[in-house]
């Protein structure tokens, strides 16, 4: 007896692997810091948290209508029309047990067998994993660390074939924390102007940056939005991960094949918890901006701690909550250290592996941890790479 062919083409997420082998550790009484889960450590605003509690109480216990309530559907195609300029018609709203199930849709209901998917490399690894599901063919684009981990356009430009069916846009940037320039996202919106090629832009840390400005959707520019599908959430905006509590905004001519696939798997996300997302829309956003005032602060003192360790660089990430960091530790792989800080400093982190090829040569730690565990890392790496 064997699984299914099929389930052999899905990758996993490394972060949930290294934090079952932290897990282990700490059950053994080994201090464990953890930097590898992109989850933020601050509890869910109390509002929000009531709004969950009050609806349980008022009934919100029964199945729902597939694409989620009417009138949070509402609320999100109206939040996602004002914050991205477009126009949304609540119809183009799937919610979602979190944006992973968003995603599964956008390409379970895209993509054929043989279709070419670029895709950020470093990239979120479940971009690639699910290309590979449906059997269409991820293509890697490098990233400009220079422009902020930006695609490299000219290897856009000169990968873009016939075959090319969708393109995969996430900014602000995990692993990296870079936020697209607006130039680049713009550049990128023309040559995929006269183009039937359906781009997916992965918006869950739209609300986490640092810059001046905000990052800009490619569904704000001219004749995108008709082919773009928005994926967003509220896991990472409004410290909801275990709420399971995301969206698709689906352009029109695919919301019948999404609805389909709903009422294939998860039949409509739990009603209580739409409650919840309703009051995280409507409520008070003061909790969510002090999170991400306190990712800043965390940012700049762990990434310059962290840099000043010998063969450590990391360019300053505008966004999202994670320092991507390129190590030259003396013959070291980066899978190898990733083991070693573990088992060896206690600090749980990632290697670039885990998102891409070029990842290869990089750690990334995640800063959702509070200012004296992550000082506390810095010193015990720096602690570990000069006993070696
Ligand atoms: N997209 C990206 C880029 C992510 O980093 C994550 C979560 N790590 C998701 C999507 C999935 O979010 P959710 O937990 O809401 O399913």
């Amino acid at each position: 007896m064997r699984p299914a062919e099929r389930i052999g083409r899905l990758g996993v997420e490394g972060a949930f692997d290294v934090l079952s082998r932290a897990r282990a550790l700490e059950a053994k009484g080994k201090h464990i810091i953890h930097l590898e889960i992109g989850e933020p450590d601050f509890p869910t605003p109390v509002h929000i948290v009531e709004a969950g509690k009050k609806a349980l109480d008022d009934g919100y216990t029964h199945y729902g209508p597939t694409m989620g309530l009417p009138e949070v559907r509402q609320a999100i195609a109206e939040n996602v029309a004002s914050t991205r300029g477009i126009a949304v018609d609540p119809g183009q709203v799937c919610v979602t047990p979190g944006a992973n199930p968003a995603l599964f849709y956008a390409m379970l209901a895209t993509l054929e067998k043989g279709d070419e998917v670029l895709l950020p490399d470093p990239g979120f690894p479940i971009y690639a994993s699910l290309v590979r599901y449906v059997e269409a063919i991820p293509v890697a684009v490098p990233l400009v660390e220079s422009r902020q981990f930006s695609f490299d356009l000219n290897f856009i430009a000169d990968h873009l074939t016939p075959r090319t069916k969708m393109v995969i846009l996430n900014s602000p940037h995990n692993p990296t924390g870079g936020v697209m320039p607006s130039d680049d996202v713009r550049e990128l919106a023309r040559l995929l102007a006269d183009r039937d090629i359906i781009v997916i832009s992965d918006e869950i840390y739209r609300t986490i940056f640092f810059g001046d400005e905000a990052p800009l959707s490619i569904s704000s520019l001219p004749g995108m939005a008709e082919k773009t599908i928005i994926i967003d959430g509220f896991s990472k905006s409004h410290a909801m991960t275990g709420w399971r509590l995301g969206y698709g905004i689906y352009p029109s001519w695919l919301t019948d094949a999404v609805s389909k696939l709903v009422v294939n798997s998860n039949s409509c996300t739990a009603s209580f918890v739409q409650m919840a997302g309703l009051a995280a829309i409507n409520g008070p956003q003061d909790e969510c901006v002090r999170m991400v005032g306190e990712f800043r602060r965390r940012r700049d003192t762990f990434v310059s701690q962290l840099t000043g360790i010998p063969g450590f660089s990391c360019t300053v990430p505008l966004g999202a909550f994670y320092a991507y960091t390129q190590v030259a530790a003396g013959g070291i792989g980066s899978k190898d250290l990733e083991g070693k800080l573990l088992s060896e400093a206690g600090v749980a982190c990632l290697a670039g592996d885990a998102f891409g090829s070029n990842g290869s040569g990089h750690l990334r730690f995640s800063m959702a941890n509070s200012l004296d565990n992550l000082e506390l890392a810095v010193s015990r790496i720096a602690g570990f790479m000069t006993s070696r």
